[in-house]
């Protein structure tokens, strides 16, 4: 498979490798937001995490807290974790992975632009989501 995510987890391309596994690794972004941005990703290839069977997604989110925890310790105990779902959402990379953006303060990254919640919204969407 021509992916990116699966060269790199295989070694067939050189990352900054900050943490491996049998299941994940975590390298940092080439096109970093702030200081240690990282991406944490599954070995094996799959596009989104609902994807992820049940077991394996738990065994990776230990796995991810691990990640949290060497960043916590070395870099900053603020931090975005991200994962962009699908193309719209602005994934470009389809194998699923999680930014890790610490977070030292000053950076004018995620300034969302929000709207207030009206009644009717609210309701449409929760008729939709039941
Ligand atoms: P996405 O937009 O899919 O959520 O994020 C993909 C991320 O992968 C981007 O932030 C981009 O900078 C990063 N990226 C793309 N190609 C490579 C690569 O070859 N090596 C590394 N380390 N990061 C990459
Ligand atoms: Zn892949």
């Amino acid at each position: 498979m021509n992916c990116i995510f699966c060269k790199i987890a295989k070694k067939e391309i050189k990352s900054y490798l900050i943490y491996e596994d049998d299941i994940s690794i975590a390298f940092l972004d080439i096109n970093p937001l702030s200081r240690g941005h990282i991406l944490f990703v599954p070995k094996k290839h799959y596009k989104t995490l609902s994807e992820i069977p049940d077991g394996e997604l738990a065994e990776l989110m230990k796995s991810l807290k691990r990640v949290l925890n060497i960043v916590e310790e070395k870099l900053s105990k603020n931090y975005n974790i991200i994962n962009n779902c699908g193309k719209i959402a602005g994934q470009e990379i389809e194998h699923v992975h999680i930014h890790i953006v610490p977070r030292y303060g000053g950076e004018e990254i995620f300034l969302w632009k929000t709207h207030k919640l009206t009644e009717e919204e609210a309701e449409d969407i929760l008729k939709r989501l039941k």
